[in-house]
């Protein structure tokens, strides 16, 4: 494996300052004292793997990024748990989607192990980060650019910088549980058959902020994305995959058609939830269906997950010309229970039976 080169920060942030910090952690607003950068040519390979202090880069106005998006990023947590540890939950999933997206853009892949040994070195160094209690982690952020100077688009880039930044996260939606509102998007599509609707690029994102801020406007939270052809079955919400719980204890997600993200914390919910009773299908769900299940009383539960905001109850939809309640519009006890049952994983106070847990330090 490649040797990472350690030059810790020579003024780090005061103790006093960060446990100011600590005490009322944001989402991704402050980040600690160090990174992890390692470099990569079409000659070279990986090279320059460096921990260094957190700072910005210089890049040239002509850097291909800048130009045509050829970046990709990962996200997952490092958790403080009960016996004082600190975990990183299922790091080798991440490092395994992060291959395939930079598959997909045409980007060279990172060893996996190196991909962890980044994570480690940095949870390591930044420790007195990683915030107390339920609800707060340290939130890692590994990413990847093009960094070749020059507007050629004939070829992907010959170089790229792969970095890695640590952000301390309290709950990521400051309502908590509450459930949030959600808004179909028939107007806009996020990801088509062929495209990138499975990589983490954040050139979906770019392209989704219309639609977001469409969703506030019409008095919602977030928005929900359906198929690019249709417009009529549900793929997923913005950064958050989507289950359904209908009242026979069966848990319906959409399948992984390649236009949805892989989600980690959606495969987890897949695995864990048969140990509990509960049936999962990967499957298709119109809205049509949503609403008339939701009617009947067949569809009682709604929620959508992902590594920032863990899982998070929708009570009611909107679309432009449709609107309902999800069963009495407040969080459901399947919901809760996937929810307990998941960060008890990851805080250490339930067993892990799936060895997703990987301590640090
Ligand atoms: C990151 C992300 C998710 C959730 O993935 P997790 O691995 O569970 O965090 C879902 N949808 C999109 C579009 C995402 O970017």
């Amino acid at each position: 494996m490649i040797e990472f080169e350690i030059r810790p920060s020579a003024n780090p942030t005061l103790d006093a300052e960060r446990e100011a910090i600590l005490k009322n952690p944001a989402f991704g607003q402050v980040f600690t004292d160090h990174m992890i950068t390692i470099r990569w040519s079409q000659d070279k390979g990986w090279y320059d793997a460096r921990l260094e202090p957190y700072g910005p880069f210089t890049l040239d106005p002509a850097t291909s990024v800048f130009h045509y998006a050829q970046e990709f990023f990962e996200g997952l947590k490092a958790y403080r748990q009960d016996n004082g540890a600190i975990a990183v939950f299922r790091p080798d999933a991440n490092a395994a989607r992060f291959n395939s997206s930079a598959r997909r853009m045409a980007m060279p892949e990172l060893p996996e192990d190196t991909f962890i040994r980044a994570l480690e070195l940095l949870v390591t160094q930044d420790r007195d980060w990683v915030p107390q209690g339920e609800g707060n982690s340290l939130y890692l952020r590994p990413f990847m650019i093009a960094t070749q100077r020059g507007l050629g688009v004939n070829h992907p880039s010959t170089e790229y910088l792969f970095c890695v930044i640590a952000s301390p996260a309290g709950p990521y939606f400051a309502s908590g549980v509450k459930p949030v509102t959600v808004w179909l998007s028939q107007e806009y599509t996020r990801a088509a058959p062929g495209g990138t609707g499975a990589v983490k690029c954040g050139g979906n994102y770019a392209a989704a902020f219309n639609a977001q801020q469409q969703a506030v406007d019409e008095g919602c939270d977030q928005v929900v994305w359906l198929d690019a052809a249709e417009h009529r079955w549900v793929e997923e919400m913005g950064g958050m995959n989507l289950f359904f719980v209908y009242r026979d204890d069966t848990l319906v997600t959409p399948a992984l058609t390649g236009t949805l993200l892989p989600g980690i914390t959606r495969d987890s919910l897949l695995r864990l939830a048969p140990d509990l009773g509960i049936t999962v299908v990967e499957g298709r769900v119109s809205i049509d269906q949503w609403q008339s299940d939701c009617a009947a009383g067949k569809l009682t539960e709604v929620f959508a997950c992902g590594t920032a905001a863990v899982i998070t109850p929708v009570g009611s939809v909107k679309g432009a010309d449709t609107a309902w309640e999800i069963g009495d519009g407040t969080s459901g006890p399947v919901t809760l229970r996937l929810r307990e049952e998941l960060t008890g994983i990851q805080y250490g106070h339930r067993p892990d039976p799936f060895a997703w847990v990987h301590k640090v330090c």
